[in-house]
């Protein structure tokens, strides 16, 4: 292919297509950065905070009140051991049975205070499950909300990234049909030029720079199929054509 036979309207796609990936791309990142999303993430880290501090909190108290339960289990037997001792009549020692007398006394008064512990253990508990039992809902339904929202964010950008790729592909075959020295053109004012490379003249208007072409310029600015050079922002000038605009036309609904 030469600069010769090189339809000029693929240079103007290109400029489009390229516009239009950019926009995506700058749209996915805006997507992503969703003010709710990291709202929720937030309130969902607090909330497990929460949740986690209040669940220790229970935790702790039912592993004391369990401790006491089984303390006072023990001591039971150990009254119900001494007791069978005293029964069964093989002590004789007065001063033993004392002992012994003595030791039953200390455990059911033991048993009594880890009775009274275990109880209070128990209304505290049973105080400070419901808050427990609020957070963890409160937990799980940000939890849902925010997954939910991210599924919503996560197709969206799956949408747009299919797209990107389709104009990926589109981009590709356009460039094939530009010969590489004008491409290369293309590259270097796109580059210094904000993102505009090529520029429609329509009513003698460059349409980058808003500049009205001189009588005396347009006398050189009259082929059509030609590329030309803004006098004002240098960039490459095509002049505006029902085919230009039938093409940039198919850009539209992107
Ligand atoms: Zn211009």
């Amino acid at each position: 292919m030469t600069e010769k036979n090189f339809d000029i309207t693929k240079l103007v796609e290109l400029q489009a297509i390229e516009k239009i990936i950019y926009k995506k791309a700058f749209e996915i990142n805006r997507i992503k950065k969703n003010e709710q999303l990291l709202k929720l993430k937030n309130e969902y880290e607090n909330v497990k905070e929460s949740c986690s501090i209040s669940g220790s909190g229970l935790e702790a108290l039912e592993h004391d009140r369990k401790k006491a339960a089984d303390t006072i289990k023990m001591q039971e037997d150990k009254i119900k051991r001494i007791d069978e001792k005293l029964f069964s009549g093989t002590i004789t020692s007065a001063k033993e049975l004392m002992n012994y007398q003595e030791e039953i006394k200390q455990l059911k008064q033991s048993n009594e205070n880890l009775e009274d512990r275990e109880l209070k253990l128990m209304i505290e508990i049973d105080e400070k499950r419901p808050a427990f039992l609020e957070l963890t809902e409160k937990k799980n339904l940000i939890e849902k909300e925010f997954e939910e929202l991210n599924r919503h964010i996560e197709a969206n950008v799956k949408e747009i990234e299919k797209v990107i790729s389709e104009l990926k592909n589109i981009r590709l075959d356009v460039i094939k049909k530009i010969p590489a020295e004008i491409l290369k053109k293309y590259d270097e004012l796109r580059k210094r030029k904000d993102g505009i490379a090529v520029s429609i003249m329509k009513n003698n208007f460059c349409q980058a720079c808003s500049v009205q072409i001189s009588a005396g310029e347009l006398q050189n600015i009259k082929d059509g199929q030609k590329i030309h050079k803004c006098p004002m922002c240098s960039r490459m000038l095509v002049i505006n054509s029902d085919k230009i605009e039938e093409a940039l036309k198919i850009y539209e609904s992107y």
